[in-house]
């Protein structure tokens, strides 16, 4: 194993689940995501001040929706796209790089009031890879698309980038050391948005550049329903981040909402239970933000760190 950075992770090892339960405060809700992975080395601890400055201004965009009583949906993904254009994070500029060096998008939304929901996986050419989950939602007879063409992209009239938008040096290093120290485990992360807006509505929403050094074409959990994101009104919106193959097998976010549908638990319950017994009892690592219909909101990983935003009733809570 090479170097890891401060507060970086490879596939650590999952430790006790970390977690954090906001009752109700206010009549909307809003919780954010910057993935279980961690700082690459590449960027210093001393960047701590730009990763709270970044979660800061996504919280900023959909809180911005959610209080002039816009919609979940709007809010979640105002937020994510902050953070897709935030190089700092893994989504959009600033992804993870394949083994051969390219950024390959998964994202994925869904909305709670409608029960639709839109994905892209492997996606090249949008730049905000969520506006393209989005629009496969409002736009298309479909739900999921691989590899969405770039003409189908200007089409719907989405603003599109070049590969040297989304490569970062920062990420183009990190590649070059996994490669170098002949790593097997990849490094990972991801950014996230759950809301709840004042009609009772919730969504989520969930982009990511998957894992480094994944194989051209690897989809992670992120774009699947039901695995990185869900939303249901009347009973929770969630958004995941960490080792996408075990909350795939785990159908973690859905697992979260069947709790609370068919056995009744409390949000706080659900997200503990299917975090022990889809997670960590299959020592895969992670974690997820999430709120429930009455505006609940719980944060929580058993990774070893989540970057995270959510207000506590008293003030704005950045984790990094
Ligand atoms: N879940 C993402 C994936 O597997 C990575 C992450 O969230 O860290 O692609």
């Amino acid at each position: 194993m090479g170097q890891l950075g401060p507060g970086e992770e490879s596939i650590a090892p999952p430790r006790d689940t970390v977690l954090f339960e906001v009752p109700p405060i206010g009549d909307w809700s809003l919780a954010l995501h910057g993935g279980a992975g961690g700082r690459i080395q590449e960027l210093a601890t001393e960047e701590r001040e730009a990763f709270e400055a970044g979660l800061s201004r996504a919280w900023d965009a959909g809180a911005a929706v959610l209080s002039r009583g816009g919609a979940a949906l709007d809010a979640v993904c105002a937020a994510v796209e902050q953070l897709e254009d935030d190089p700092l994070f893994n989504a959009g500029r600033g992804a993870a790089l394949t083994t051969d060096g390219d950024a390959e998008h998964d994202a994925s939304v869904m909305d709670g009031a409608t029960g639709l929901a839109g994905a892209i996986a492997a996606s090249r050419h949008a730049r905000n890879p969520i506006l393209l989950a989005r629009a496969v939602m409002e736009r298309s007879a479909h739900l999921f698309l691989v590899h969405p063409t770039l003409s189908l992209v200007e089409s719907w009239g989405l603003e599109t980038a070049e590969q040297d938008y989304f490569v970062t040096e920062a990420r183009r290093a990190q590649l070059a050391r996994i490669l170098g120290d002949g790593l097997v485990a990849p490094r990972h992360g991801t950014v996230g948005a759950v809301a709840r807006d004042t009609s009772g509505s919730v969504a989520a929403a969930t982009s990511t550049g998957g894992m480094a050094n994944q194989e051209d074409g690897r989809v992670g959990d992120s774009p699947v329903i039901g695995a990185g994101t869900y939303a249901m009104d009347g009973q929770a919106a969630v958004s995941c981040t960490g080792e996408g193959e075990a909350f795939i097998r785990g159908v973690v976010s859905y697992d979260i909402v069947a709790r609370m549908r068919y056995l009744d638990a409390g949000l706080a319950d659900a997200v503990t239970a299917t975090i022990a017994e889809e997670l960590t009892a299959e020592h895969a690592s992670g974690g997820l933000v999430s709120v429930a219909a009455d505006g609940r909101v719980v944060v929580a990983h058993n990774s070893p760190t989540m970057f995270a935003a959510f207000h506590d009733g008293s003030g704005l809570v950045l984790r990094t």
